[in-house]
């Protein structure tokens, strides 16, 4: 018994030693995905692009990506690549999580969100060592923003000083909403996102105030069904002033 309770004094001892140098040495949320401070060079068009999936999709969703992205944003890219699978370390994944209440009415559990910048930091590294223009995730995880953390289980975040962007598609599963899975709808919403995201890069954060214009901001999973694949004239003609701009 006495070595017991010797044994139980020294381990708590080791706890507030710990606690004392976590409290010195600053460890906090934010500090936890510092983000490559460098500048990047700016866009320079065409250029390659590349994807990377965070969880288990559809072989062939890679290739429909594929095929809107070359009809929509034809010659703006020499090559779109997909860079496979990317499986998150155990303390990686655990990392700056919250929980927050599912956003569905009826559902009372508590699920648990992951910030924007810990797909930043990662995908930032991966364009650099790629030489990619530009680099999108795709993920099953719900994310919250790191800019703002009131943005909660958004649709899809573009970081535009890194390019790089991470689109959230538990969401835009019909599952999410007590409907029968739809894998034809689902990968149109994808795709869509990826295009509003892969637009902001090209033409910047402003949003189209056309509602069925892909660079539509949408509040709903409603209004991404409504909206089309494609940019409205007007974000069609912005797109041509880029493409004559860097004279391809
Ligand atoms: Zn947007
Ligand atoms: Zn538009």
């Amino acid at each position: 018994m006495p070595r017991f309770q010797k044994y139980e004094q020294k381990i708590r001892k080791y706890k507030d030693k710990l606690k004392n140098l976590i409290t010195r040495i600053g460890i906090s949320y934010t500090d936890e995905f510092e983000l490559n401070s460098e500048v990047p060079k700016k866009l320079s068009l065409p250029c390659h692009i590349g994807f990377l999936f965070f969880g288990e999709y559809n072989e062939d969703l890679f290739e429909k990506i594929m095929f809107y992205l070359e009809k929509i944003f034809d010659s703006f890219f020499f090559s779109i690549k997909n860079m496979g699978t990317y499986n998150f370390s155990f303390e990686l994944i655990s990392k700056g999580v919250r929980t927050e209440y599912r956003e569905i009415r009826k559902s009372s559990d508590k699920i648990k969100i992951h910030p924007t910048n810990k797909f930043y930091q990662i995908l930032i590294k991966k364009r650099i060592e790629e030489n990619l223009g530009m680099i999108i995730a795709v993920t099953d995880l719900p994310l919250y923003s790191s800019t703002d953390d009131n943005i909660i289980f958004l649709f899809g975040e573009t970081h535009l000083k890194h390019r790089c962007c991470v689109i959230s598609s538990l969401k835009l599963k019909e599952q999410f909403y007590n409907r029968e899975p739809n894998l034809f709808i689902f990968e149109q919403r994808v795709i869509k996102e990826i295009i509003h995201e892969v637009g902001h890069i090209i033409l910047g954060s402003n949003h189209c105030i056309n509602n069925s214009c892909v660079m539509w901001f949408s509040h709903d999973i409603k209004e991404i069904d409504n909206k089309l694949f494609d940019f409205c004239d007007s974000c069609k003609t912005k797109l041509e002033q880029i493409r004559a701009n860097y004279n391809f």
